[in-house]
């Protein structure tokens, strides 16, 4: 694993700053101040919970106190690390050395309240709000990113033959839930991705359903949808089981959400608008005369976050470009009675694009 070795992470971190550096150079502003943590993470691998970093340049910093200073150091190369007492003195001083007039920040990530103190602090910087600088970056996922995710699949891949044995009638949803997230840390996650869904009969119509304390009845449909998280990042995946006999209508919806779920991933291919993506599982289930019933977008990028960019939706003003990672995952949810959905992860390649998840089975009710 790329991530759990620091010599071989370290150029990726680098090319990853360079590519920062190259796009900041275009920026009307002489530094830029990361205060997102995740992004701070995919910068340099530190995954501590409290750091700032300061891009002026070719130039980082790494900021942070001293209870993440011996982490710091340990984890990250080829910045300059300072420990600091108070953050935004920090910062200031910092700003004052580099002789820096204008200050790019995360707008997204940055309270009104901390915008007023910089205004203070800041003496005779002016403040540029940015958005989406280094996720725009993060959209194309590099090496060891698409390791960690593949892995975290894997661990999916394992654990799913006791998913089968757990989905049964008498079993309580939220214990299925447990045993899952137990499995999964057992194989090395570091936990679950999300709070698993595991909806059984009408519960199936909740698109997000978390484990109740209901109890699995012969007839229903469930679905689960579940993830591991690992190494910062994520795997989301949802599948569906039947419990005894199935009646005739749900097993129709989950025919169509299937052929739903392998048009949109047909459709995918560098180039492709993302509202096509949606339009293509969207179209399949309309046509089956369920359009009303399925109210959620087609999917969404997965990485660092469980939920990042790109959408893939009708509103998507993203395209498909080779290295990006997202999830179809279409679904019908009829209230009252039940509902479906299938969920796989796919990472766009030159050509096409490969199911990361192709693994977990996707077989007949
Ligand atoms: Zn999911
Ligand atoms: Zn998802």
């Amino acid at each position: 694993m790329i991530l759990e070795s620091k010599e071989r992470s370290a150029p990726f971190y680098t090319a990853r700053r360079k590519l920062l550096a190259e796009r900041l150079s275009g920026e009307p502003f002489d530094a830029f101040l990361i205060t997102e943590m995740v992004n701070i993470r995919y910068l340099t691998g530190f995954s501590g919970t409290s750091a700032t970093l300061l891009a002026a340049g070719d130039d980082v910093w790494f900021l942070t106190d001293s209870r993440y200073i011996t982490q710091a150091h340990d984890q990250v190369m080829g910045v300059n690390v300072r420990e600091y007492k108070e953050r935004l003195e920090a910062v200031a001083g910092l700003l004052k050395e580099r002789g820096v007039k204008s200050l790019g920040f995360e707008s997204r990530q940055t309270s009104f309240s901390t915008v007023e103190d910089m205004r203070e602090k800041f003496k005779g910087v002016s403040l540029a709000p940015t958005k989406k600088i280094v996720e725009s970056q993060r959209l194309i996922k590099d090496e060891p990113e698409i390791e960690a995710m593949r892995s975290l699949i894997g661990m999916l891949v394992k654990v799913y033959p006791e998913a089968i044995n757990l989905i049964r009638p008498g079993a309580v949803e939220r214990d299925v839930a447990v045993e899952l997230e137990y499995r999964l840390k057992k194989l090395g996650a570091d936990g679950a991705a999300f709070d698993f869904i595991v909806a059984s009969g009408e519960r199936s119509a909740l698109p997000h359903g978390v484990a109740s304390g209901k109890v699995i009845d012969d007839g229903d449909m469930v679905i689960l949808d579940w993830g591991a998280k690992g190494w910062g990042y994520h795997s989301d995946n949802t599948r569906v089981f039947g419990v005894g006999k199935v009646s005739a209508q749900l097993k129709d919806i989950y025919k169509v959400v299937l052929e739903a779920n392998q048009a949109a991933i047909d459709s995918v291919k560098p180039g492709v608008a993302l509202k096509d993506v949606d339009g293509a599982a969207r179209k399949v289930i309309k046509d089956a005369g369920y359009g009303d019933y399925f109210g959620h977008g087609t999917g969404h990028g997965v990485g660092l976050f469980i939920h990042e960019d790109p959408k893939v939706s009708w509103t998507s003003e993203s395209v498909a470009k080779a290295g990006m990672v997202f999830t179809v995952e279409p679904g019908v949810y009829l209230p009252g009675e039940g509902g479906a959905r299938v969920e796989d992860m796919v990472h766009v390649t030159d050509e096409s694009c490969e199911v990361l998840s192709q693994s977990l089975p996707k077989d007949d009710l």
